[in-house]
Formats: structure tokens, C-alpha cells, sequence
């Protein structure tokens, strides 16, 4: 079991990522940080808080901006994915990588990619990582029917926001779905599709 100072030191770490602050009152945080301190050190928890921030942070970025309260962070082992050698830091550090080749893209994307033709914007760098993004997101699942292990399609719910797009902006959708989506389009009463819209 965690002590109370270290706990409120963990807590105060995490406070200073401006992510989203805590009181120590919160509920939920303490049962979700011991069951992560039975695999994970208060050090790798530290370091997952540690990237989080700094891609969150990142305003060129557009792929990490969830606002997860820490109980969410650490929920199921999240976190873990922000780990030096998580999926989710890995890809940003391939981004970083990417954008350092790329230096016009450390102003955030936008013109450019909002004008070029759709093809040739989902063959963009920026809508492959966004797309992946997204995918990982929602946890390769389809926001209609659940489905997983299929084949899904990022679907766009606006273009206004082409080039950056928040995760907001997009559906996970099967095919089967996405074709009923389009085909349904300009009524959009599927009560399932409109249920998404207000969540
Ligand atoms: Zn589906
Ligand atoms: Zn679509």
C-alpha cells in the first residue's frame, strides 16, 4: 500500500503537467495507483506522466490531445503506452523524427493540407500518423457496432477541420457500417450515429 506522503507526491507530480489538477480528495486515485505499483515503479509511472505531458503539450501534436484525469491515465494500465518503450511514445518519437526532416511542419499543419486533394491527403504523413491515432484510440473498435478484428475505416465527420483534426472531428467505423453511414447520409438518423455525436 502506497503511503500517504508518497501519494501526495505522485499526486503533486502529476499536478505539475497542467494536464488536469487534482485535490487529493479525488476519488479514485489511490486504488488505481496501487494497482499499478504492482507492476510498475513510482519511477516509470513518473516517466509515462513525463511523455504524456510533453506530447499533450505538444502544439504540433494533434494526435495526444485527450485530457485524461489520472484515475483514467493509469485505468487498465494506460499508461504503459507512454512508457519509453510504449506504443503511443514511440510513435510520437517517430513523429518528432518525421518533423525534424520536416521542418515545415513544426508550425501546426494546416492550408496546405486543407486545399490538396483528398487523395492525395490521406497519402499525407500528417492523416496516416492521425489515422493511426485515431485507430489506437478507439481501440481498433468500431464506434457503431463494436466490431473488432475487421477491417475499419477513419471516417470523417467534417472536413472543416482537414489537416487538423482532433479526434473529435472522426469516426472508427467497419465497412459494413461506413457504407450504411454514407448511404444514410444527410438524414444521419441512425439513432447509433447520433448517439456518438452527443457523447
Ligand atoms: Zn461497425
Ligand atoms: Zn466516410
Amino acid at each position: 500500500m502506497l503511503e500517504y506522503e508518497e501519494f501526495l507526491k505522485i499526486l503533486d507530480y502529476w499536478n505539475s503537467k497542467k494536464i488536469i489538477r487534482h485535490k487529493p480528495n479525488m476519488p479514485g486515485i489511490t486504488p488505481m495507483l496501487n494497482m499499478a505499483l504492482k507492476q510498475y515503479a513510482i519511477e516509470q509511472i513518473k516517466e509515462a506522466m513525463d511523455h504524456y505531458a510533453i506530447m499533450f503539450h505538444d502544439p504540433t501534436y494533434l494526435y495526444c490531445k485527450y485530457k485524461w484525469a489520472l484515475p483514467k491515465f493509469l485505468f487498465s494500465n494506460r499508461f504503459v503506452a507512454f512508457l519509453g518503450n510504449g506504443s503511443k511514445w514511440l510513435n510520437y518519437c517517430k513523429f518528432k523524427k518525421w518533423q525534424s526532416h520536416n521542418p515545415e511542419t513544426i508550425k501546426p499543419v494546416e492550408l496546405d493540407l486543407k486545399t490538396v486533394n483528398y487523395y492525395k491527403y490521406t497519402g499525407s504523413e500528417h492523416w496516416k500518423q492521425f489515422r493511426k491515432a485515431a485507430l489506437e484510440h478507439y481501440s481498433y473498435t468500431c464506434q457503431m457496432c463494436g466490431a473488432t478484428n475487421v477491417k475499419l475505416d477513419v471516417h470523417h465527420k467534417t472536413y472543416d477541420t482537414r489537416g487538423k483534426e482532433t479526434l473529435e472531428d472522426v469516426l472508427v467505423l467497419c465497412r459494413p457500417c461506413h457504407s450504411k453511414l454514407h448511404k444514410d447520409k444527410g438524414e444521419y438518423t441512425s439513432t447509433a450515429y447520433r448517439d456518438l455525436l452527443t457523447r
